[in-house]
């Protein structure tokens, strides 16, 4: 039996985990930036799932949450960083009101709930599962800001793993293509100041016409999680879904073309030997 302790459970992939990972068993501490949310979620399962507040860009309430998840539990040996949201728009549209605290809730809020969890998952060893996306693996225009900030998670996340190893400390980075969340219903911002010139790059209609039509089960990418966490054999990339699979199929010989392309070029930089 594990016991997980997830962010962002109000909705989308973070309640269904927390739902599928305590029907077959488990302990989980559900966690909500407005915890009445999950109050329904969490009636049905008695003991085995707590219901906590967490703001994820709070890092006093991260670590209270760990406190009192080792209080109830004893710990805990997976944690699921999943709280996050996006923000569409050009660079040039996008303003620091805008773009800070985005980056407030997908990168920092991750790093200070990771430091909160750190020390007990140093003691028990586990699994730390980090939610990226698609748009971690690479950027496309009119989404440079969401890709910044997965950029940062996929970084983060492959320190860790290499960090976290001697304590026996397991890290996956989930990467999803679109799937039938709330993500693009109201877990998205558009830049306010939308500028003409930036039309072709535009994610506007992309979000009208595909919110409630991704092709994407969330119950499937939660079963993929299920067993990546159970597996001993996990790959530290999880690309979910064909369309982040084609996302990374793409971006892995672009890179290749890239490095080769000028290879004789980039690497002629050391000192001359003497
Ligand atoms: P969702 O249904 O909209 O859920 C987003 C969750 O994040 C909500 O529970 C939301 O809580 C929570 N959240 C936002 N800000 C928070 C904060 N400051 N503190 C704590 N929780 C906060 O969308 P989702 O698809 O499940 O998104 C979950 C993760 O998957 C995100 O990291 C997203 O980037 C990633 N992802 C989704 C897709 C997709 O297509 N669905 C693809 C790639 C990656 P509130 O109710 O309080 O707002």
């Amino acid at each position: 039996m594990k016991t997980w302790l997830i962010t962002g459970c109000s909705s989308g992939f973070g309640q269904r985990l927390a739902r599928a990972a305590v029907q077959r068993g488990d302990q989980v501490i559900a966690t909500a930036r407005n915890v009445k949310t999950i109050e329904e979620l969490v009636a049905p399962f008695g003991g085995r799932m707590l219901a906590l507040p967490l703001d994820v860009t709070d890092a006093a309430a991260a670590k209270a949450a760990v406190e009192k998840a080792v209080e109830t539990f004893g710990g805990f040996d997976v944690l699921v960083n999943n709280a996050g949201y996006g923000l569409f728009g050009a660079i040039e549209e996008g303003t620091a009101e805008e773009y800070r605290p985005m980056f407030e809730v997908n990168v920092f809020g991750l790093i200070e709930t990771t430091k909160a969890a750190l020390p007990i998952l140093r003691r028990s060893g586990g699994t730390i599962v980090n939610m990226s996306s698609g748009a971690g693996i690479a950027g496309s225009g009119g989404a440079g800001y969401y890709n910044a900030a997965k950029f940062a998670v996929e970084g983060i996340s492959e320190a860790l793993a290499g960090e976290l190893k001697p304590f026996g400390i397991r890290v996956l980075i989930i990467e999803p293509g679109p799937f039938r969340t709330d993500f693009l219903g109201r877990s998205i911002t558009i830049a306010a100041n939308e500028m003409p010139e930036y039309a072709a790059s535009s994610r506007k209609h992309y979000r009208e016409t595909n919110n409630g039509h991704q092709a994407g089960d969330p119950d499937k990418a939660i079963a993929v999680i299920l067993r990546a966490v159970d597996a001993d054999d996990a790959p530290l990339h999880l690309p979910v879904g064909p369309a982040a699979h084609s996302i990374a199929e793409r971006k892995l010989a672009s890179f290749r073309r890239d490095i080769d392309a000028w290879r004789d070029i980039t690497i002629a930089t050391d000192f001359d030997q003497p």
